[in-house]
């Protein structure tokens, strides 16, 4: 979400005639996009604005010789508000997250010598120049269809940070679409917290549409339909995604919609049903993989991928293990684990930060170990198989390699052949697999 972000900031920029610098060394202007969901997170990122502001004021290490101008924008400030002028006393301007629509205007006072400037969003804000792209850029692009989230699991900012649910009329997004693809973008993804809620808050599909009386509605699902229907689009992703979503409806989605990736994000969080209420995460274990079930009943090569937070206050060795057993049961292709960090506000904040963090990091790694492990084994089964492979270009660990990925989201490496352009897709033979990437060979 927030490399979309920055990339909507950035066409605002070119737009509003500033020009791209080759990086921080050759930058008058540094805009800092920060995340708070971590506590880490926010402490990187107010770090870099510290060390720039350091550089523009000709102190400390110089990484930014040129900088005039330092922004923060995205989560933190909010979470912060006008505190970000403790932590940061002569930053130039701190811009909430719906409200990076105003960062050419703020830039602009910032050059004619404003300073310390705080733009803080509403909860219920819709923000401007969400449609903004950076034109040519790539073959692959983001696109935010739902902003903020009204779920209210224990251990999250987010609802905070990002504001309440808003579902981007449709007719906007396909209009986006299309003129993304007609710039040459093969694949989009989705973006939103929980993207399926889409349409359930607001309508989406029209003025006199009525938001679902509380399930999930259709809407999703129609917005698959009419973007599969964009030419020259090849591919469409989102993420994240609640079991709940997983409805009928979304399946039959993935069937009558051929472009529509055949992956799906699903954090799970935890596979102990008590963590999983405490979290306030709305399904129990057996939902979840039910769930899965679902998705793999269509089809058995469907790809799954997840997040999980390790060391949740309380929770358990035997906590811990059903989290393993659950992974294994679910036969995760990829996930991402986290080690929890208290979030000031949060409903678990007020619970005892009770597990070490060396046993926080020992259940990281075995989770890690465990999909290590995993990732091996779903991906030797792809062996033989043939791939529609979304070529990205040369791989970085070997040059002489293409990679891209499969609609599973599986990196592919390849020997390119002449033919092998950026953006298009080939056909990949599969001949040997590693825990998280296939190889194979052009066919
Ligand atoms: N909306 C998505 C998650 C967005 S946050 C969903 O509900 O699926 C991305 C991930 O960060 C979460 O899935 C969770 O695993 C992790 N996360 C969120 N808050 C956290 C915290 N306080 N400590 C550690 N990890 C956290
Ligand atoms: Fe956070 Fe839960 Fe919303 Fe995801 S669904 S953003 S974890 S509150």
């Amino acid at each position: 979400m927030n490399v979309r972000d920055s990339e909507a900031v950035e066409a605002l920029m070119l737009a509003a005639g500033y020009e791209k610098a080759a990086g921080e060394a050759e930058a008058d202007i540094v805009i800092v996009n920060s995340c708070t969901v971590r506590d880490m997170a926010e402490r990187k990122a107010v770090g870099k604005c510290g060390n720039l502001i350091a550089a523009k004021e000709g102190r400390g290490k110089t990484v930014a010789p040129n900088v005039k101008v330092v922004g923060l924008m995205g989560c933190a400030v909010k979470r912060m508000g006008a505190d970000v002028f403790k932590s940061l006393p002569r930053l130039d301007f701190a811009v909430g997250p719906r409200r990076f629509g105003t960062i050419p205007r703020l830039v602009a006072r910032c050059l004619a010598g404003e300073t310390r400037i705080l733009e803080l969003s509403g909860d219920d804000e819709v923000p401007t120049g969400m449609d903004a792209h950076v034109g040519g850029s790539s073959f692959q692009s983001y696109v935010t269809v739902l902003l903020g989230c009204d779920n209210r699991c224990s251990y999250c900012i987010v609802p905070d940070v990002r504001g309440h649910e808003y579902s981007r009329p449709a007719r906007e997004v396909v209009a986006e679409v299309r003129a993304l693809a007609a710039h040459g973008v093969k694949e989009v993804c989705l973006l939103g917290q929980s993207v399926l809620r889409y349409g359930v808050r607001n309508a989406a599909w029209s003025e006199d549409d009525p938001p679902s009386p509380g399930g999930y509605t259709e809407a999703f699902p129609r917005l698959l339909e009419a973007l599969n229907a964009v030419d020259g689009l090849e591919r469409i992703r989102f993420t994240s995604a609640h079991p709940k979503g997983c409805t009928d409806e979304l399946v039959r989605a993935y069937r009558e919609f051929p472009k529509v990736c055949r992956h799906l994000h699903l954090p799970v969080q935890s596979g102990s049903d008590r963590v999983l209420k405490e979290m306030g995460r709305r399904y129990t274990r057996a939902e979840y993989l039910a769930a899965v079930a679902k998705l793999r009943a269509f089809d058995p090569e469907f790809a799954i991928t997840t997040d999980v937070i390790v060391g949740y206050p309380g929770e358990t060795e035997e906590d811990f293990e059903a989290t393993r057993s659950l992974m294994d049961e679910a036969g995760f292709d990829n996930a991402f684990i986290f080690k929890y960090s208290p979030r000031p506000g949060t409903r678990s904040a007020a619970l005892t930060d009770d597990v070490p963090t060396s046993e926080k990091e020992r259940r990281d790694q075995v989770l890690l170990d465990d999909q290590e492990r995993r990732g091996q084994v779903r991906n030797e089964r792809l062996v033989g198989t043939v791939r529609e492979v979304l070529a990205e270009g040369p791989s970085l660990r070997n040059s002489a390699r293409w990679s891209g990925r499969d609609g599973g989201n599986r990196i592919v490496v390849f020997e390119p052949n002449e033919g092998v352009r950026t953006g298009t897709i080939v056909k990949v033979r599969i001949t040997a697999a590693r825990p998280q990437t296939l190889i194979g060979e052009i066919t």
